[in-house]
């Protein structure tokens, strides 16, 4: 897994793919329809979101952080 700078843990963390429900999820809050780029901080509890270019996941500085699955 690439090593990235998380904005929410404030140091470089592994970051992954998101699944295909993490994506549908993103989707839905970015009103996207292609979220390929997008990375989701590994580290315990995080779980914050990032494109490969910029700590946040969309314009401006929108952090989002994808729900724990039940
Ligand atoms: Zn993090």
């Amino acid at each position: 897994m690439p090593m990235l700078p998380c904005h929410t843990c404030g140091s470089d963390e592994p970051h992954r793919e998101l699944n295909p429900s993490e994506k549908d999820w993103l989707k839905d809050r970015l009103v996207k329809r292609n979220v390929d780029n997008y990375r989701m901080c590994d580290a315990p509890g995080c779980r914050h979101v990032r494109t490969g270019f910029s700590p946040c996941a969309g314009h401006g500085d929108q952090h989002i952080r994808i729900p724990e699955p039940d």
